[in-house]
């Protein structure tokens, strides 16, 4: 009994340690740099820490996330580029 215990711990501990191994080699999304400075975004960064550009902005439709260069939203296909760049 304590023998399965120990398995079911060590299996446990297996998996989240792949679950954060999984994580953290998780290719970085396209537009993961900033296009102002070159500094790295995380996928969920609106604005660069270094510069204070706007990397991201959020859909007026759906309110997904999404990089500013993009013309439509990936998510809904509305038109999110108000003003041309
Ligand atoms: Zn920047
Ligand atoms: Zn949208």
């Amino acid at each position: 009994m304590i023998l399965f215990f120990f398995i079911s711990l060590a299996f446990l501990t297996w998996l989240i340690c792949r679950e954060l191994e999984r994580r953290t080699v998780q290719p970085s999304l396209p537009g993961g740099r900033c296009g102002d400075c070159g500094g790295e975004i995380q996928s969920d960064w609106l604005i660069c820490p270094r510069c204070r550009n706007l990397v991201q902005q959020h859909c007026p439709a759906c309110g997904e996330a999404h990089a500013c260069s993009d013309a439509y939203c990936p998510w809904c296909g509305d038109a999110v580029r108000e003003k041309a760049a």
